[in-house]
Formats: structure tokens, C-alpha cells, sequence
């Protein structure tokens, strides 16, 4: 990885810990963190959890971002959370179209092509998740899905912030299975999404931080983010484990 794009390690907590495991987990994450590491550190976490992980962070190097935010500022939109609300709460970013808000809760690329430059306008980082499923990937159509999810969700940011974006790369087969993709496959799929950014932009595209997810844990981390294309990684299930957690982001080289 060049020097100037600075490795990105987000931990996806998704549905889990309650404010009082957030606040146990925090400081036991930071006192086991690589100390002068140059590794922007994120924690994504539910909304219940947010004002309580913002506090236990507190001025040390980690960042807490949300897991979804609606694209409209305000409206009615029941259950839905907008972008000044997350601002309001010191949140540094959100997790934009996991493969389980996909899945399972109706995420759309249109709907994703509003919420990234929304994310951006408001100020917050967004990690914008991609990803083949296993059938696609054996039929050969990895490349078209990417092409087409990263096309989608980057249509209405200008090129001059497409380097704003954290694209995270998780193939759905390596979600939650403990089927890792190889250092190979993640490699060669990352440097794909970064040839889709430089078809708009090669200056985004060198800058532009594109990290791996599915399955990543202290044992694996070092074989991945090792790769030359690899920005970092975005960890699940490993991450509800502090210390597995703190291993993972020892292993950015
Ligand atoms: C994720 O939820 O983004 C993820 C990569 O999960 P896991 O690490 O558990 O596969």
C-alpha cells in the first residue's frame, strides 16, 4: 500500500452489545491498541449505541460511525435515521449498503446513489460495501456485479471526492461463514474496484481506500491486508472481541 493512503480498519459490530457492553468495550479496545500506528481505527455500531461509544472514544485515535443512514436531512420516515443526527452525535461515518441491509431490508443502488453523496455532503465518511454472492462469483459475474454496484452508488459523487469514500469490498460467501476470501481473490477483486474509480478518476483512484471483509480474524489479517491493493478491512465477528480486535489492527502493515 503507498504511504498516502493511510490503512482503514472498521469493526461491524451489526446487531450486538447493549450502552453498558459499549462501555466496557471501548477502553479495553484502546489500552490493547498499537501504539503510533499510522491505522484510522473505526467502530460501527447501532444507533442505541452511538452517544455512549462517542463518549468512551473520547480524544483517542477511535472513530465511531453508524451502520445505515436515510439520504433525506429530515422527513417522515419513520424508524429512519438522517445524516444531522449522526452529526449531532459526534459521529465520524456510516456503513453504506452492507450485503445485509441488501439482503434483508431492502437496500437499493438507487436508494445508495442518494445516501453516498449525502453521507459526503453532511460530512461523514461513508464505507460503501460491494459484493459478488457465491453463485455470481461461480457463474464468472463477479467483475459485472462490482462494476455495476460501484458504478451505481458513485454516479452522483463529483470525482473530486470519490477518494472521500471508503469502498469496502466483502464478497457475500465470506460474510459471517468463516469462509475467508484468499489474499489472491481479495487482491484481485480490490484492484478491479480501484480500475472502476480511475475510469473516472486515476487521482482517485491512487488516493481512494478500498478495504476487505468477510471473515477476517486475528489469524488471517496479516495474509490480506499485506496485499498491495488492500486499504485495510472492514471485521465483523472478530470485532466483538476487543482484544481479537486490536490483533486484527496490529496486523496493517
Ligand atoms: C461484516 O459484517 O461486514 C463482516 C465482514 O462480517 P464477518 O467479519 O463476521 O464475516
Amino acid at each position: 500500500m503507498p504511504e498516502s493512503r493511510v490503512p482503514f480498519v472498521a469493526g461491524n459490530w451489526k446487531m450486538y452489545k447493549t450502552i453498558a457492553e459499549t462501555e466496557s468495550y471501548v477502553p479495553a479496545l484502546v489500552a490493547k491498541l498499537p501504539v503510533g500506528k499510522p491505522v484510522d481505527i473505526g467502530l460501527c455500531v447501532p444507533f442505541t449505541d452511538l452517544a455512549a461509544a462517542v463518549a468512551a472514544v473520547g480524544d483517542s485515535e477511535v472513530r465511531v460511525l453508524a451502520q445505515n443512514m436515510h439520504q433525506a436531512p429530515e422527513g417522515a420516515f419513520t424508524g429512519e435515521i438522517a445524516a444531522p443526527m449522526l452529526l449531532e452525535l459526534g459521529v465520524h461515518g456510516v456503513v453504506l449498503g452492507h450485503s445485509e441491509r441488501r439482503r434483508d431490508f431492502g437496500e437499493t443502488d438507487r436508494a445508495l446513489q442518494d445516501k453516498v453523496p449525502a453521507a459526503i455532503a453532511a460530512g461523514l465518511e461513508p464505507v460503501l460495501c460491494v459484493g459478488e454472492s457465491e453463485d455470481e462469483r461461480e457463474a464468472g459475474e463477479t467483475q459485472r456485479k462490482l462494476r455495476h454496484q460501484v458504478q451505481e452508488a458513485l454516479l452522483q459523487v463529483d470525482d473530486e471526492q470519490l477518494a472521500d469514500v471508503v469502498i469496502a469490498y466483502e464478497p457475500i460467501w465470506a460474510i459471517g461463514t468463516g469462509q475467508v476470501a484468499t489474499p489472491d481473490q481479495a487482491q484481485e477483486a480490490i484492484a478491479f474496484i480501484r480500475a472502476l474509480v480511475g475510469d473516472r478518476s486515476e487521482e482517485a483512484a491512487a488516493r481512494v481506500r478500498v478495504i476487505y471483509g468477510g471473515s477476517v480474524n486475528s489469524e488471517n489479517a496479516g495474509e490480506i491486508l499485506t496485499q498491495q491493493d488492500v486499504d485495510g478491512a472492514l471485521v465483523g465477528g472478530a470485532s466483538l472481541d476487543p482484544v481479537a480486535f486490536a490483533e486484527i489492527v496490529a496486523a496493517t502493515p
